[in-house]
């Protein structure tokens, strides 16, 4: 009595993040009520981005019509200071600070074992090759959030460095054991990565 384009769309959501399969139709019925206006915006909105959607071959953040975020290619931004951090909110959370005037790398999620990793595993490859290739880079802050989840992600990114000629900087203080870098407070944020 379901019919399958239901099922196929509710299985969109529940492969969202976070998102449960009692969520996920929870979701579906709230959009079917919504009024046509807002389903109309919302794919074309969504169906604009998609199409124009990119990723900047500098540090892999989202960007539309272009291969270049603005924060890379900002002339002001230091380029030998590179932060690298798990997702694209921790960026957006450190750049909120208006204190870091080097630039990102992301990696885009972790090495977990439920978890996609070919994407992080590519996004990991490309560190490499881009500290090869850029050697203006002298320094890379690590801003990984310190959870166990992060670990392997840390492990993994160290190696890397390791390999290269760089001051390696780790949030000293404030990001406490189980702690989100996007949850963290501005003050204590700003003060683990010395900015
Ligand atoms: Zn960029």
């Amino acid at each position: 009595m379901i019919p399958p384009i239901f099922r196929k769309i509710v299985q969109i959501f529940d492969s969202f993040p976070e998102i449960g399969p009692r969520q996920a139709w929870r979701l579906f019925f709230w959009l079917l009520k919504q009024d046509e206006k807002f389903k109309k915006n919302f794919l074309e909105s969504f169906d604009a981005l998609i199409k124009n959607l990119n990723f900047c071959k500098e540090c892999n953040f989202p960007v539309i019509n272009d291969d270049i975020c603005q924060i890379c290619s900002d002339p002001k931004r230091d380029k030998s200071i590179l932060c690298i951090v798990a997702r694209e909110t921790d960026l957006i959370t450190i750049e909120n600070l208006k204190k870091f005037k080097g630039v990102y790398y992301i990696i885009g999620g972790f090495l977990l074992p439920y978890e996609e990793k070919e994407y992080v595993k590519n996004n990991l490859e490309k560190l490499k090759e881009k500290l090869e290739k850029d050697k203006k880079i002298k320094e890379v802050i690590l801003a990984l959030p310190f959870t166990k989840d992060a670990e392997p992600l840390r492990k993994e990114i160290l190696r890397i460095l390791n390999k290269f000629d760089l001051e390696i900087k780790t949030p000293k203080r404030g990001i406490p054991s189980g702690g989100e870098i996007e949850f963290m407070d501005p003050e204590t944020l700003k003060d683990s990565l010395g900015l």
